[in-house]
């Protein structure tokens, strides 16, 4: 190990050894260091001006531009006491990645001599030249105009990074025309609507309920290499991926990386990880190994959704910027290897009121018990409506690798409940209560007390793509790289839209004459009835599923392309426009940046393959056959007999049939790519991509690693997976 030691892990090391003795900062001390908390607004900005900031955020009004003016005063105060240089806007573009264009306080003045100004309209929109972010035809490049908007309920932070020191303000980011192109836009929208309609339903039971907040806690996996093997393996760093590779004879069969120890190496990388994150804000609290070799995952405590989701983007590039110390990389691909499992990004999500009542948990008394299987069962009801649109907003050229690959959840769209609350659907549907409940007493008989949830007697089904774990429910399909914002924009907005839909018709029969508890009852016992083919308690990795799903009319859209469809259909565009999620201008640029953005990333895989056979690989091959040609012929100078160099003349012939295959398929895979290109349609592009390219992927990849088994060590050219696999 010494010769690994590296300067940061003894750095982590030693302050893992001082936490034994009271010498150690504790995290408390710093957690939030570099964000522009409440707390510090208090103490930088003028007692009027910060009276008047709570007041806006708790009536959701916007932000005066006198305030905006004293706030930006404060922020620049804030942060150049803490030797920030620039600030910047910080986006989160349709590219998946987070964006930003730094620019200085400093100000030069003609006298020679310079200020550092920070002005209020700086601080609520800027305009970056923005034509080279995806658009979907929403921007010609022509009008390069975009502009990013303040969010202020996500706080300011300091990004230190090669010794700078950047004020981060998070924004949307829209076009010219105010249409968005980002995630964070339609989100903000789509919980805003959640909000509202979540409070109407809560009404019903408490009035005191004025603001419902979505939460979210993220659970992150990730794979860690070796950065300098990682350098030498141009798959992984062009496409985050390794398209080629034997599976190491000793992979994940032993289940022995899962919850084991954390190699010293990787823990200092963790330790030091936390401590950047838990300074900006990010409270990561639980970190442990996956099932994978080299496989890892950490988790925040959950948060408000905006935030949560913008506290998983930063810790994405924290994570990166934090592995370099330690000479790792992180691939947060969803399937960095083939033949083992791949890593998804678990979004817990629940409803959490103003009162702080969580109306996913299972409430102690039975008029809680309403109010919680109302919320439930409206849940359950929106993901059997909405289905496909669900599995659309995880769908990504990685991610369909994993789902249905039988280690992820399938591409089919289900709900696992556990058996306890299972058996209180199949009750409350089924219970007799009578039409007219004069006794306010008899109506509670249709609803069964649920007993106690704890978070460890839930069932735990990992096959499940939709659980509920206790009291909040876990989309597990979601991809370890994507943007949380996607599902959980459209998580927000089909359960916002079903939670109106309810209300009306229970407001319908009260003002029929049904009192209020029966008008709920008996809805919920309507979306019990409508929505149970969307429950599955199996095993979703198993064919039967498969089966069972397509009699029950379940969709299994298997690849992103199709699953994207939905995005643009009627009905879809109609739920997004009714909810002032999305235009339909929108929806349609997002359908076709999809699709450009799945369509190339497999381009640039074809092509990655292309370069690595013909220059890599198939010269290796070439290589090593000729010395076992030269060790044939020399036996034979000899006067051995064939049997001699039976074997040898075998691996010739077997390096033959193999690089001759691969080349023959690089071939006819380089052709269908120049077919596809030339498709106008970028659907019928994608699809052409999906259907006549990749299958190539599998063909070469066979073949290739049947050349690895057999060519010298020496020769070939790429670190092998049991070099990759295992860091130490
Ligand atoms: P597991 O791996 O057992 O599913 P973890 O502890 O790794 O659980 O992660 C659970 C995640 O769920 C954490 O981020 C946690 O904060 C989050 N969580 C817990 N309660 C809620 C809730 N009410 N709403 C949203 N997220 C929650
Ligand atoms: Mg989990």
């Amino acid at each position: 190990m010494s010769g690994l030691r590296f300067k940061a892990v003894e750095a982590a090391i030693s302050r893992l050894s001082n936490s034994k003795t009271n010498e150690t900062i504790k995290p408390s001390s710093y957690y939030c260091k570099n964000v522009f908390t409440t707390a510090k607004m208090k103490e930088y900005l003028p007692k009027n001006a910060y009276a008047e900031l709570m007041e806006t955020i708790d009536e959701g009004k916007a932000i005066s531009l006198d305030l905006a003016e004293h706030i930006s005063q404060a922020m620049k105060s804030w942060a150049i006491s803490n030797g920030v240089t620039h600030y910047t806007h910080w986006f989160q573009p349709l590219t998946g990645a987070t964006a930003e264009k730094h620019d200085a306080f400093f100000e030069p003045m003609p006298d020679g001599s310079a200020i550092d100004k920070f002005t209020a309209s700086a601080l609520v929109q800027q305009e970056p030249d923005a034509s080279s972010f995806p658009s979907g035809g929403i921007r010609n490049t022509f009008e390069a105009r975009g502009y990013t908007g303040w969010d202020p309920s996500s706080p300011a932070f300091i990004f230190e990074t090669g010794g700078g020191k950047t004020l981060c303000i998070p924004t949307i980011f829209v076009s010219y025309t105010g249409e968005a192109l980002d995630y964070k836009a339609p989100l903000l929208k789509a919980i805003n609507a959640l909000d509202k309609a979540a409070v109407d339903v809560a009404n019903f039971f408490d009035k005191s309920i004025t603001k419902v907040n979505a939460s979210l806690g993220i659970e992150q996996e990730y794979f860690l290499v070796d950065l300098a093997l990682f350098n030498a393996r141009p798959d992984l760093q062009l496409t985050g991926r390794t398209l080629f590779g034997h599976m190491s004879a000793k992979g994940q069969q032993l289940e022995d990386h899962y919850f084991g120890a954390i190699p010293e190496r990787v823990l200092a990388f963790m330790v030091d990880l936390e401590e950047e994150a838990l300074k900006l804000g990010i409270p990561l609290k639980t970190r442990h190994n996956e099932v994978a070799p080299s496989q890892f995952e950490c988790a925040p405590m959950f948060e408000e959704i905006n935030l949560a989701i913008d506290h998983n983007q930063l810790l994405l590039n924290l994570m990166e910027q934090v592995a370099l110390r330690h000479k790792f990389k992180v691939l947060i691909h969803e399937k960095p290897y083939a033949d083992i499992n791949g890593s998804g990004k678990h979004n817990n999500w629940s409803m959490i009121t103003n009162t702080g009542v969580n109306l996913l948990s299972p409430g102690k008394t039975p008029k809680n018990n309403l109010m919680f299987l109302s919320f439930f069962v409206n849940v359950i009801k929106a993901v059997h409506e909405n289905a496909d649109l669900l599995r659309a907003s995880i769908a990504s050229a990685a991610n369909d690798h994993r789902l249905g690959a039988n280690e992820a959840p399938p591409a089919i769209i289900s709900i696992f409940l556990g058996s306890q609350l299972n058996a209180v659907l199949d009750e409350v549907e089924t219970a007799r209560v009578a039409k007219k409940v004069k006794n306010e007493a008899l109506l509670w008989h249709g609803i069964p007390k649920i007993p106690e949830l704890t978070l460890d007697n839930t069932d735990r089904n990992r096959t499940s793509p939709f659980a509920f774990t206790g009291n909040k429910f876990e989309f597990r399909a979601v991809g370890s790289s994507s943007n949380s914002a996607s599902p959980m924009t459209v998580l927000s907005a089909i359960v916002a839209d079903q939670l109106i839909e309810f209300k009306t018709e229970v407001d319908k029969q009260i003002k029929k004459g049904t009192k209020k508890d029966l008008a709920l009852l008996n809805v919920v016992r309507k979306y019990i009835k409508e929505s149970k083919a969307i429950r599955f308690e199996g095993n979703g990795y198993s064919q039967e599923w498969e089966e069972e799903a397509l009699k029950r009319g379940l969709s299994n859209i298997k690849t992103t392309p199709k699953a994207l469809d939905v995005y643009v259909n009627e009905k879809s565009l109609e739920l997004f426009e009714r909810l002032s999620v999305l235009s339909k201008r929108e929806s349609e640029a997002r359908h076709e940046i999809l699709l450009e953005s799945y369509y190339k990333k497999i381009q640039i895989e074809a092509r990655v393959i292309g370069e690595i056979v013909s220059n890599l690989i198939a010269p290796a091959a070439f290589r090593y056959q000729n010395d076992l040609i030269v060790n044939v012929k020399g036996l034979k100078e000899l006067g051995l007999k064939p049997d001699a160099y039976g074997s040898q003349s075998n691996l010739i012939e077997r390096i033959s049939n193999h690089i001759n295959t691969i080349l023959i398929d690089a071939e006819a895979m380089r052709q269908e790519r120049k077919k596809a290109n030339v498709l106008e349609d970028v659907r019928e592009k994608a699809i052409a991509y999906d259907e006549n390219v990749k299958p190539y992927f599998d063909q070469i990849r066979y073949h290739l690693n049947k050349l690895e088994q057999i060519v010298d060590d020496r020769q070939w050219p790429l670190p092998k997976l049991r070099e990759l696999l295992f860091v130490r």
